[in-house]
């Protein structure tokens, strides 16, 4: 099959390898339709997740049909079109239990730290990803979703990762009615993020970036304040003017270990890695938020250490939440507010790329050009009828 090949930083390309094949009788395998290129795999581009393996097929956000199932599972058949969340979870551990499925104890066991991620590093599980035409779903019972009819596929495929995990960094701000939340980052995740803040009773909400196209589309799509950073001076005391010298009750970070904005942090964080990336969000987060404030994390970070204002946090009495989005827990609240025409996820696609020009995408998602948001890949088999592997099955 053809997929996409991790051959070192900033070097992928679309390569053959052998198709997947069944593994465990709970394994399903799917023919990828869609698949996006997300922020966080721009950290693996840039070679700074630890243990990224030449031949690795990242993608953790797709959608394709069932093709073959392992012969215990139950919940999907062959020709099922399913969603399917980034979180490779058991469903049945204490964490799974919880709805912790960004946290399964039972799928990435040789980590304490991480849990497991479709096409996210060896440290991560070390699952082929999606950016392929088919790939290997495990505990294929209780990750995906068969997609319902009237959820198109664009939006199906922002289900996956972007959207969820914006919605979760609003929740875990705990937003009260008429709270000025700050967002960092006018990435997909940032955008969704602004957007759901709206949806859970926020009073004005502020979106800070330095590219200029995001923070237009923005301010259009989310009807938000926005600020450069390039712009400003000082981050902190900005946001603090302007919100009556309070500051924020609540601030978002969507951007995670590669924030630009801060020389010491960047030289630190990404181009000599003495921390886990950069952490100049996480400082600015708890910096402009109000006494007593929550900050909600959502931006990835490496399992090493960061360079973070602890005693900023514990002196100002703040709430600090962070997690991996729990994507399946989302869903049925997701689909009920993209029906009632409450949030429209498609609008963020701007680039759409057939598998074999990979490299290209990366390319021009990491640098920031014609003006991109998002990018869907599409693999050569995405449109057919019934593949060729569905023929062979008795
Ligand atoms: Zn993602
Ligand atoms: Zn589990």
């Amino acid at each position: 099959m053809l997929a996409m090949n991790y051959r070192g930083p900033y070097r992928v390309r679309a390569d053959h390898k052998p198709d997947p094949v069944i593994e465990h009788p709970g394994d399903a395998i799917v023919r990828v339709t869609r698949a996006c290129i997300c922020g966080s795999d721009l950290h693996l581009y840039h070679g700074l997740v630890p243990d990224t393996r030449v031949g690795h097929t990242f993608g953790h956000e797709f959608i394709g049909v069932v093709e073959e199932v392992g012969s215990s599972v139950q919940n999907l058949k062959v020709g099922d079109k399913v969603l399917v969340p980034f979180n490779i979870f058991c469903g049945s551990c204490t964490l799974c239990q919880h709805e912790l499925y960004g946290n399964c104890h039972n799928t990435n066991a040789q980590s304490t730290a991480v849990g497991a991620i479709y096409g996210y590093s060896h440290t991560a599980g070390g699952y082929d990803g999606g950016q392929a035409e088919y790939v290997r779903v495990p505990m294929a019972d209780v990750g995906p979703m068969v997609i319902p009819d009237d959820i198109h596929d664009d939006d199906a495929v922002l289900l996956t990762d972007a959207l969820p995990t914006g919605y979760q960094a609003a929740e875990m701000g705990d937003i009260e009615e008429g709270d000025t939340v700050v967002v960092f980052g006018a990435g997909p995740v940032g955008i969704f993020a602004a957007k759901s803040a709206w949806l859970m009773g926020a009073g004005r909400v502020i979106v800070v970036d330095e590219v200029e196209y995001r923070l237009e589309f923005v301010k259009r799509y989310a009807q938000c304040e926005v600020v450069n950073f390039k712009e400003v001076k000082d981050m902190a005391l900005h946001i603090k003017k302007m919100t009556d010298w309070v500051g924020a009750d609540v601030c978002i970070d969507a951007v995670g270990c590669e924030a630009a904005g801060n020389t010491m942090q960047t030289i630190t964080g990404v181009y000599t890695m003495m921390q886990a990336g950069s952490a100049t969000v996480l400082h600015w987060c708890i910096n402009s938020v109000r006494k007593g404030g929550n900050v909600s994390i959502v931006g990835v970070y490496g399992p090493t250490f960061n360079a973070v204002p602890i005693g900023n946090a514990l002196n100002k009495g703040l709430t600090l939440r962070m997690n991996q989005a729990s994507v399946r827990r989302h869903l049925p609240r997701l689909i009920e507010h993209i029906r009632a025409g409450r949030i429209d996820p498609k609008q963020i696609i701007t680039h759409r790329v057939p598998l074999e020009e990979v490299s290209d995408a990366y390319h021009i998602f990491s640098s920031k050009l014609d003006n991109c948001i998002k990018t869907i890949l599409v693999p050569p088999r995405a449109n057919e009828v019934r593949a060729v592997k569905a023929s062979v099955q008795h």
